[in-house]
């Protein structure tokens, strides 16, 4: 015969805590606390399996159920001494609902079950306490009326306030027992009206009727919502744990409460928590009175003038308090607990781990393994990588006055504040002169980065998640919220419209990039701080991980930046974003307008100078760790000019007429430029491009070197190369020019070759290709895009619905997909190294900073990750927990 139902309860607990799938989360760690000795009100749990079994047989129970509750029931008896519907002696009972994950959309609790017109007044007359009898008779009518019976709960609300009113009286406790008889009596006539049928008397049918409510709210509308926006599959079921009362509600040398092992919000280790005299339930969250501290520190702390459990009633708290610390031993992380008091009397009625801020995490998790609680190790393992975000970026301060203007997406996490600015020049400007900005656009284009970079945020009416001014914000580290369709631009006018505020360039506002709002004014917002927990919890995590940590850096600031959150080089320095800049746009489009070779490299020659300064600067900051520079990349019309003053002024420069630019710049706009003339197939056709970069490249490590800083280590990347020989053909310019420069300076620089892998046919000739390049630096935003056959930029259009139909569940931009791109990197892997087993692997792109990416780099092998600046932390920790979950076989 199939067991359904498992007790709980000194000497008869029958589960523990790792049967949480069977049991639920409520009812596993009831069993659990019950065997570790701990005051557990005697009980039993259904099985989540009854649940399953219910809905495959049209709502109906297993056979030997009723059976199996009779005789769980009778244990609870003797347990208690008590006896279910006994006039004379009665035991009542909660009915709970307790799923494997919490679930908010589930049956609230039954309180008192088993009272009826003669239990409750033999009830009086066994405790003598008419007040207390008749109190339990109404919540319970309440409870049940409300949950079971599904009568509006307003009209019991209204009937007790009305009561209260008459009487003259503020509190619950101060109704008579002869006020709460009278108030049971107009409750049964709101049910009886509300229903058409009188409140059940028999127990035992109210025990059924509570058992099918919690069953029947595992298919209630929210309950079903819940579950789709949190993954958790019908199936799975609820349990449900029936338990004898214990009762908060006796008098003052009773309570009820809430309490947390350690403090949730800062990860102190105190106990931290509140509860209230004379009350049941769920009192204390429902805010019916203020409830009281926990201990005399926190009261004193927050200016409660009402005494501390541990003043009021000492040896109860010690006793909890010994209950805390014994909690911790055994589940080994901060618990959540409810407990409820009883003539004097501790009862623990549940325990669960603790929902906790980002910042109490880590703090937690670092003085756990220092008490010696846990491990190292497991430190790691608890907090979640992505978190770590939020700690990096200033906050806004939670105690300042704010007015919401609008809302968009969180784009890029972080709170800012400053003057509206509408053109990346001016921010530039304002920036220069010391002042914050906060970029305002419809959205943002590749040259807008230098304004971008002059920001403190980015605000834009248009784009999604992985839009250019989210991704590029992100990389920056700049708060962001794009797509706030509500925010208007009048570039004429100068003026923003946000709903009814009207902004001109100077006014000031705010933008809080985790969330999405937009605020008025300034705000005041909190720096992060790396605490010593972070800085101890990241050295740990350095000790375990095999991945080395690069970041994505072409600027002097975020090189910097990279460095001081601990990156080990520059894994992808993008050089096109150096030639946005005004004073060398100019030249750069008097190249691209350039109509031969000689025309090409008059204007090379003025961006030599320029780059060589560039790379130098890149060097010194990064001291000897590698740095990976990528050859030009973008499609050259990025570049072109594009109002005709601009086209005038590049003419002038180029000294052609503007007709002929005005052609030169149709001639190169393309159709699909994302697959068009860029990439390697730029130094192929244009190779004094590539020349010139690499000229530039070792005259500044020479520079650098003769400096007496340290040897540079000089990692040249080929872009978009598909065949061995575009590589070849790179590799034969960069080491001509190398031996040049050599020949000119007689200093030698240490230089490698190594391209960047980032089409599906070069995964597929890997081995052909590691035999031209030392090294592969997997770009998978363009692996992602030509393997899926999905432009990034357009993907915002369907990307969401594909996610809800479950075709790409995570987005592919964000999260490697393994198994298609994943498995295009193992292949590049494999022949990469069958060719030249010491070939250097690394990822660049927004993968990198990715844990759940992170992890498939560790899988595969891959030497490093490259991420933003402000990633870099993130992807310590991530490669870290990468490591150790792939060292333990998970
Ligand atoms: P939730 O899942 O919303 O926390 P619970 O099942 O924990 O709901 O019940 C809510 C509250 O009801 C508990 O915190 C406790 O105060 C009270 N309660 C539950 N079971 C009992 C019981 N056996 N005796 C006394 N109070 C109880
Ligand atoms: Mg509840
Ligand atoms: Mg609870």
């Amino acid at each position: 015969m199939k067991k359904w139902v498992y007790s709980f309860g000194d000497g008869i607990t029958e589960g523990n805590a790792g049967m949480r799938d069977l049991l639920g989360g409520k009812g596993a760690n009831l069993a659990e606390m019950s065997s570790i000795g701990l005051p557990v009100p005697p009980g039993f749990t259904i099985s989540t399996e009854v649940c399953t079994y219910y809905y495959d047989n049209e709502r109906k129970y297993p056979s030997s159920l009723e059976d199996d509750v009779r005789l769980a029931i009778s244990r609870i008896e003797k347990e208690t001494g008590l006896s279910f519907a006994d006039p004379e002696n009665p035991l009542l009972l909660s009915v709970r609902s307790g799923a494997r994950a919490s679930m908010p959309g589930m049956m609230d609790t039954v309180l008192n079950l088993g009272l009826n017109p003669d239990v409750v007044a033999g009830l009086a007359r066994s405790t003598g306490d008419k007040r207390f009898a008749w109190d339990s008779y109404r919540r319970f009518i309440q409870m049940f009326g409300d949950v079971v019976l599904e009568v509006d709960h307003g009209l019991f609300e209204d009937a007790l306030e009305n009561m209260k009113d008459a009487r003259g009286f503020i509190d619950d406790v101060d109704l008579s027992g002869d006020d709460l008889e009278e108030l049971v009596g107009e409750y049964l006539a709101i049910v009886e009206q509300e229903t058409g049928a009188a409140f059940p008397t028999d127990p035992m049918d109210q025990l059924w009727g509570a058992i099918s409510a919690v069953f029947g709210s595992w298919m209630n509308s929210r309950a079903i919502t819940y579950r789709r926006l949190n993954n958790i599959p019908a199936e799975w079921g609820t349990a449900v744990n029936v338990q004898s009362m214990v009762f908060g509600n006796m008098g003052d040398d009773c309570a009820t409460g809430v309490a947390f092992t350690r403090n949730p919000s800062t990860g102190e280790n105190v106990f931290y928590g509140e509860f209230l005299v004379n009350a049941q339930g769920e009192d204390v969250v429902a805010g019916i009175r203020t409830p009281r501290n926990l201990t005399k520190a926190e009261r004193l702390e927050s200016g409660n003038d009402q005494l501390s459990m541990e003043e009021q009633m000492p040896e109860v708290y010690t006793h909890l308090a010994e209950v805390r610390s014994l909690l911790e031993t055994h589940y080994k992380d901060m618990q959540d607990l409810e407990f409820t008091i009883q003539k004097g009397k501790l009862y623990m009625l549940q325990t669960r781990s603790g929902k906790r801020t980002a910042q109490a995490a880590l703090r937690m998790a670092v003085e756990m393994a220092e008490e010696g609680l846990i491990s190292r190790e497991e430190a790691i393992m608890r907090i979640d990588a992505n978190s770590l975000d939020q700690l990096l970026h200033p906050t806004l301060d939670q105690e300042a006055e704010k007015t919401l203007l609008t809302r968009g997406l969180p784009a890029s996490p972080g709170a800012s504040s400053g003057e509206v600015v509408l053109t990346a020049d001016r921010a530039e400007e304002l920036a220069a002169a010391g002042r914050n900005v906060i970029l305002v656009r419809l959205e943002t284009s590749p040259e807008d980065i230098h304004g971008m970079h002059a920001a403190t945020g980015i605000l834009t009416a248009r784009g999604g998640m992985t839009s250019h001014a989210a991704v590029v914000a992100r990389g920056m580290g700049r708060s962001c919220v794009c797509g706030a369709s509500e925010v208007r631009i009048d570039s004429n006018e100068g003026t923003v419209y946000i709903g009814p505020a009207e902004l001109k360039e100077g006014d000031l506002i705010t933008l809080d990039g985790g969330t999405g709002e937009v605020f008025q004014g300034e705000v005041p917002t909190i720096m992060p701080e790396l605490s010593g927990a972070f800085g101890t919890l990241i050295t740990w995590a350095d000790e375990v991980r095999r991945l080395g940590i690069r970041a994505n850096a072409e600027t002097p600031m975020d090189a910097r930046t990279a460095r001081e959150f601990g990156a080990e080089g520059i894994g992808l320095s993008r050089t096109e974003h150096m030639f946005f800049d005004a004073d060398r746009i100019v030249a750069m489009r008097e190249m691209i307008m350039a109509t031969d070779t000689e025309g090409r490299k008059i204007a090379l020659a003025k961006l030599l100078p320029m780059q060589r300064d560039d790379f130098a600067e890149l060097f010194r900051i990064m001291a000897g760790l590698p740095v990976t520079i990528r050859l030009l990349d973008p499609p050259l019309h990025e570049f072109l000019p594009h109002s005709n003053d601009e086209l005038e002024e590049v003419a002038k420069a180029a000294g052609v007429s503007i007709r002929m630019a005005r052609e030169r710049a149709i001639k190169l706009n393309e159709t699909n430029p994302m697959l068009g003339h860029r990439g390697c197939r730029l130094a192929i056709t244009y190779p004094e491009i590539c020349a010139m970069q690499a000229r530039a490249i070792f005259e500044a490590a020479n520079l650098v070197q003769k400096e007496g800083g340290q040897p540079v280590m000089a990692e040249i990347m080929v872009p978009l190369a598909a065949t061995a020989r575009e590589v070849e053909l790179c590799r034969q310019i960069i080491d001509r020019t190398a031996q040049s420069v050599e020949k000119e300076t007689g200093v030698s620089v240490e230089y490698m070759v190594g391209t960047m892998i980032e089409l599906p046919r070069s995964c597929l000739v890997a081995d052909e290709i590691a035999s031209e390049a030392a090294f592969f630096s997997f770009g998978t935003n363009d692996l992602t895009q030509t393997a899926l056959g999905i432009s990034r930029d357009d993907a915002g259009q369907f990307l969401r619905e594909y996610a809800e139909a479950d075709i790409y569940p995570t987005d592919p931009f964000i999260s490697i997909d393994k198994e298609g791109v994943g498995a295009l990197v193992r292949i590049g892997v494999e022949k990469g190294k069958a060719t030249r087993p010491d070939i250097k692997l690394g990822i660049c792109g927004e993968h990198g900073g990715d844990p759940a990416s992170i992890d498939f780099c560790e899988e595969v092998g891959l030497d490093y990750v490259s991420c933003s600046p402000y990633r870099v932390p993130v992807a310590r920790l991530a490669a870290a927990q990468a490591a150790i979950r792939i060292k333990s076989g998970a």
